[in-house]
């Protein structure tokens, strides 16, 4: 379980997020929805401490950081270890091929021997039918099968968590439905996924909860069909302008 308690991020002119107050429990799907700069992005990135809050707790597992006090090094690879970040666009290591991207981490990072992470790799390529990509560059593949590795990439860290902002908001639709599938079948596999969406079908899909971030405050935190079925005006003002 992913745990923030009065959680703020101030920067100079604006107040990205106030005094959020949040559960994301393991094993399960949680698409953070809300309007464009509403602070998605801020709160999903401060779970890793890619963003550093100015105030509140942050705890994963066993581990609980006051965000007000110096945070150590050890403790930011901790949660580094517990949690894997996708970003929005295709973040490979151009130079290197499908296999050296999903074994690259793990060999450096996680001090895994090269044969080890390879089984990995050829494992999770096998399993999400991309196995004919393994000696490919990144230049040799479309932009759904990039970001379909960059996903791999995650996983093969053997992240607990995986973090995933607008993981196909550069794509067109058909690339965005291939990468949507991968999604859809993690979270099948009972993944703990935290997802930035603004793809309101696949959230009521595949997510377990929503959490609707307004304007730096949460505007709902439950269940998924309790939000796409909400009376709340400002909920269904925000649903009626994303369909
Ligand atoms: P989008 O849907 O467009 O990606 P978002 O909900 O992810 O938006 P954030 O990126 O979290 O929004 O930004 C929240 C607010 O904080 C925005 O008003 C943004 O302008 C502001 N903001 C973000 N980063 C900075 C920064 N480095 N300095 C100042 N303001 C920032
Ligand atoms: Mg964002």
């Amino acid at each position: 379980m992913i745990q923030v308690e009065h959680l703020s991020k101030h920067y100079p002119d604006k107040v990205a997020l106030d005094d959020i107050n949040l559960i994301f429990p393991a094993e399960q799907t949680t698409a953070i929805v809300g309007p464009s700069g509403s602070g998605k992005s801020t709160l999903l990135r401060s779970l890793n401490l890619l963003e550093r809050p100015d105030q509140g707790e942050l705890q994963i597992d066993d581990l609980t950081l006051d965000l007000s006090r110096p945070i150590t090094t050890s403790q930011i690879l901790q949660i580094r270890q517990k949690t894997a970040m996708v970003f929005q666009e295709k973040a490979l290591f151009t130079h290197l091929t499908v296999m050296r991207n999903l074994t690259e981490g793990p060999i450096k990072v996680q001090k895994k021997d090269k044969q080890v992470a390879e089984t990995r790799a050829r494992e999770l390529l096998e399993q999400f039918g991309m196995s004919e990509l393994t000696d490919r560059y990144p230049y040799q593949l479309s932009g759904g099968q990039q970001q379909r590795v960059a996903i791999l990439r995650a996983l093969a860290m053997s992240p607990k968590y995986l973090l995933l902002d607008e993981p196909t908001s550069a794509l067109d639709p058909e690339l965005e439905a291939q990468v949507l599938r991968v999604l859809k079948d993690l979270a099948k596999k009972d993944t703990s996924m935290i997802i930035v969406t603004h793809n309101m079908a696949f959230a009521e899909q595949v997510a377990d909860q929503i959490v609707f971030i307004d304007n730096g405050h949460v505007g709902y935190n439950g269940a998924t069909e309790g939000f796409f079925h909400s009376d709340n005006k400002r909920i269904k003002q925000f649903l009626g302008a994303m369909s």
